[in-house]
């Protein structure tokens, strides 16, 4: 009897569609979009994501799921003539999973459903070949022991391996009929020594596969790709059911998988590879090397010609690059799943670019597809090419990108040592899904086996992490722990390298480098340029870092630290003889030598930056900081006294005692400027107002390097910053003084510049609109101001309370990295308001570290900030970033 259930549970692939992932899992909406395009796609049917998460929560299927399945088998053996259990012709089914986000490889799949010890007997009939049938019954009784039951894999292998041993054959192809059916016998008793029983009864089999499928949304390989990738636990796993199509009926059947676009390098071709006579995962598991898929173009036209015609029907669809499965079975070509291709960073963003070109997505829709987070993978290192460097050895490229580390062989350890802070690279025969917590620590992967869309190569694009595999020449012993190359045997331990996108490896440290940036990745940023609201400075203290700032695309400098430029083994003595000067024209006497060097400083900014604003901040950091460390100087103290003791020459004691003298005096000024909270204490416009010639001579030099370069000829906009405002008097009165200054060094020359302020103190945001009285622009410096509205140091944080805050959840995200938008992002609005309000025309950016932060920049977006500026190598993501803050919603970025 038909019990008919009020929730429907169970789709025929024709009533789907691929809006209805969240029910029918990708897998299944695949499926049913592909039907509906009228491709070649075997019949099933899928039970629903939601009877998933019934069945796990209350251990049995949900009422009415089971029947309903029932019918649409039925209704699958009208179609295909056969029928489930049949002694004559039976229906076989594949139950396979399939969640809405792609989990490639982590839940489980079963295939050839419904033989038995009669059944396997009307395959051999009806298909007349014996050998096909029994393989296809070993699969089964393999595959279910594993995934249903729990059974050892190696349990099974070794089986076969015994029976392959015993007749002498090396593959399992090789194996007979006869032998098959031995493997058969040899399998039921790995059952028996499990205390198992393989389910001769097909309804029993298929109930079961379901269940289990259904459970391996739990399973631990599972759970830890979701915690790596972010995924929602409560989504739970489509089935799909599928009769089954066999690749594996002779060298007129294959089984193979298809990227309509290369996934390396995106360029426009298919990427194909195929295994003949093979079937389902068998490509996929990297267990037989793939054969290029032009091998097929000679050994099966017409099938070949299905393929491309699909893949293009299937892109043009989907508007996407897709990553197809299909399967031959004598001639005939089958689709059994299409999804959106995982791809390296440099492929995702030619593809897009290239399907812009192509009038299949516009340009905003090009700018959405790739994240701030791919575009930050294309600035990975690479090696440093050297025409002499003999690789050791040579594999697929299958992810690109150069990784050093020492080797590891298992997962667990490489858990263990990348805790002790080792960098590693995971070597494998090949690697399955439990290696993934392995592979999400180490730095790249190099494997034996497998072809360009095994397991490794998949996981590592996804991951963005360099992979060679495929490197036949190696052995990788994992009992032994070690790895042959020709003679050479490496261990745990050993360095090597390996350069995903040449497929080489090297038994060394390479040394790598940072590439620059390609041209398609230039067209995707103007194109990110013509959306963003935003503006993109860098924070540059040298020439050399302005000049990689305006070649990455910055449009101006929003900070140069000029405490930064004062470093120099030429200045640095000078520095500190003027900070132990005794009087104002002491410390004149020493302005006046770094008075040229900082117009030479900013000379070259100017220039660099031609056209564009440049920000440049007056001195912040306390005095102390440019001084040796005190303890240092002490030691120093003691041992001349040890020596002048023994001196007896009287040169040498003359230089003993004069370096003694000044060693004293440094003493003494360090004590004088020695504070308990430096970081709230004597610096920025405190240390400008007490001590006025510091700055007065750093805007001389801002105006006449600016004059200067005027009279080059060149269009320049100087803005002048006063560091650690908190007052609206502390700006106005450096401001007052300071603009003397600056009118007196214009030498009656035109000069537009500023004048503004950091906010990098809570009561510069809460009184914004009084500052904003003498500022022309406005500059959040998040790395106080985060520290000072915490009240969490920002030199210390980090190394103390920080990780475990994150970890225990007090904290979502490093306030340090991402602005916190309920404090801090609260006193920035405050700030932007009251200042505006004052002062309409105020320019208001942001130069702390968050502002290369995607999530922060978005946020600066939402608030109407001018623009962010970011160190020089972030200044590509930032531009990315600003732009999909503008043409994103709000809610989805956030999601
Ligand atoms: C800041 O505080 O955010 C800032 C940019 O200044 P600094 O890091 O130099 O203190
Ligand atoms: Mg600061």
């Amino acid at each position: 009897m038909c019990v008919k259930s009020a929730v429907k549970y169970v789709y025929l692939f024709e009533e789907g569609s691929k809006d209805m992932r969240d029910l029918l899992g990708g897998k299944g909406a695949g499926l049913a979009e592909m039907k509906n395009l009228g491709l070649n796609v075997p019949p099933g049917f899928t039970i629903s994501t939601a009877a998933c998460i019934d069945f796990l929560d209350n251990r049995d299927f949900p009422e009415g799921m089971w029947e309903q399945a029932i019918e649409h088998l039925n209704k699958i053996e009208e179609e295909t003539g056969k029928k489930f259990g049949d002694k004559k012709n039976p229906l076989l089914v594949s139950v396979r999973s399939g969640a809405a986000i792609s989990m490639p490889g982590m839940m489980d799949t079963i295939l050839n459903v419904g033989l038995n010890d009669e059944t396997v007997k009307g395959l051999w009939e009806s298909t007349d070949n014996e050998r096909f049938a029994y393989d296809s019954y070993r699969r089964l009784i393999q595959m279910f022991g594993v995934v249903v039951l729990g059974i050892p894999y190696s349990d099974f292998d070794s089986a076969m391996t015994q029976i392959k041993k015993k007749h002498r054959k090396r593959e399992d192809v090789d194996l007979t009929a006869d032998e098959m059916r031995e493997v058969i016998e040899e399998y039921k008793l790995v059952y028996r020594k499990n205390k198992q029983k393989f389910p001769q009864e097909p309804i029993e089999q298929l109930r079961l596969s379901v269940k289990a499928v259904f459970d391996s949304w739990n399973s631990e390989r599972a759970k830890t790709y979701r915690e790596i990738h972010k995924i929602p636990e409560d989504l739970g796993t489509a089935v799909s059911v599928v009769s089954m199509i066999f690749g594996n009926m002779g060298n007129d059947s294959a089984t193979g998988v298809a990227f309509t676009r290369d996934p390396n390098t995106g360029n426009k071709m298919l990427f194909a590879e195929y295994l003949p006579n093979a079937q389902g995962e068998d490509v996929v598991a990297g267990i037989r090397t793939p054969k290029h898929i032009d091998d097929m173009k000679k050994s099966l036209p017409d099938a070949y010609s299905d393929l491309i015609k699909s893949a293009e029907v299937l892109e043009k669809h989907y508007k996407d690059m897709q990553d197809i499965e299909f399967t031959i079975e004598k001639g005939v070509f089958y689709l059994l799943q299409t999804r959106s291709g995982k791809r390296t960073a440099r492929a995702a963003v030619k593809v897009a670019v290239d399907m812009v070109k192509e009038k299949l997505i516009s340009r905003e829709e090009a700018l959405t597809r790739i994240t701030p987070q791919t575009l930050d993978l294309l600035l990975h290192p690479q090696i440093k090419r050297k025409d002499d460097e003999v690789p050791a050895g040579t594999g697929l490229a299958a992810s690109p990108g150069a990784a050093v580390g020492s080797i590891v062989f298992t997962s667990e350890k490489a858990v263990e040592l990348t805790k002790q802070g080792k960098r590693i690279i995971l070597v494998r025969p090949e690697t399955t899904a439990d290696d993934v917590r392995g592979m999400a620590v180490s730095e790249g992967f190099l494997t034996q086996k497998g072809g360009m869309t095994s397991h490794a190569a998949v996981v590592a694009r996804a991951m963005g992490k360099p992979a060679v595999v495929g490197a036949e020449a190696i052995t990788v012993d994992i009992r032994e722990e070690c790895v042959t190359i020709g003679d050479e045997v490496l261990r745990e331990g050993d360095i090597i390298t390996v350069d995903g996108t040449s497929g080489n490896f090297y038994l060394k440290k390479m040394e790598v480098e940072v590439p620059g940036i390609e041209q398609q990745t230039n067209e995707l940023l103007e194109w990110a340029d013509e959306v963003r609201k935003l503006g993109v400075r860098a924070n540059a203290n040298t020439p050399e870092e302005a000049k990689l700032a305006r070649e990455n695309g910055a449009e101006g400098i929003g900070l140069a630290r000029t405490e930064r430029m004062f470093l120099g083994t030429d200045r640095i003595p000078i520095m500190r003889a003027m900070i132990m000067s005794l009087t104002e024209s002491e410390r004149r006497f020493y302005l006046n030598q770094l008075l040229p060097m900082q117009i030479s400083d900013f000379t070259e900014f100017f220039r660099t930056m031609e056209g564009y604003p440049v920000i440049i901040r007056l001195l912040d950091p306390p005095l102390h900081e440019f001084l040796p460390d005190k303890e240092e100087v002490m030691r120093e103290i003691f041992d001349i006294k040890f020596k002048l003791s023994a001196a007896k020459e009287v040169r040498e004691l003359d230089r003993l005692v004069n370096r003694l003298e000044e060693l004293n005096k440094m003493l003494r000024t360090i004590k004088n400027l020695e504070e308990f909270n430096p970081m709230l204490g004597f610096r920025g416009c405190r240390l400008g107002l007490s001590y006025p010639e510091i700055y007065e001579m750093q805007v001389t030099a801002i105006i006449k390097a600016a004059s200067r370069v005027i009279r080059e000829g060149k269009k320049i906009y100087p803005e002048i910053m006063i560091p650690l405002v908190g007052h609206k008097n502390e700006l106005s009165k450096l401001r007052e003084r300071l603009e003397t200054v600056a009118e007196k060094a214009l030498d009656e020359q035109e000069i537009e510049y500023k004048f503004g302020t950091m906010i990098e103190i809570p009561r510069a945001c809460v009184t914004a609109d009084q500052i904003a009285e003498t500022a022309d622009f406005f500059s959040f410096g998040t790395n106080d101001l985060t520290q000072m509205t915490f009240g969490y140091s920002r030199d210390d944080a980090e190394g103390k309370f920080m990780a475990k805050y994150l970890e225990e959840g007090v904290l979502q995200n490093d306030p340090f990295t991402t602005v916190d938008r309920n404090g801090v992002g609260e006193l920035m609005k405050m700030a932007v308001q009251k200042g505006r309000k004052t002062n309409r025309k105020l320019e208001i950016g942001i130069c702390g570290e968050q502002g290369g932060d995607p999530e922060t920049i978005e946020f600066c977006h939402e608030i109407g900030l001018d623009y962010v500026s970011a160190s020089p190598f972030r200044i590509p993501v930032a531009r990315l970033a600003a732009a999909r803050a503008a043409i994103i919603p709000e809610k989805e970025l956030q999601d």
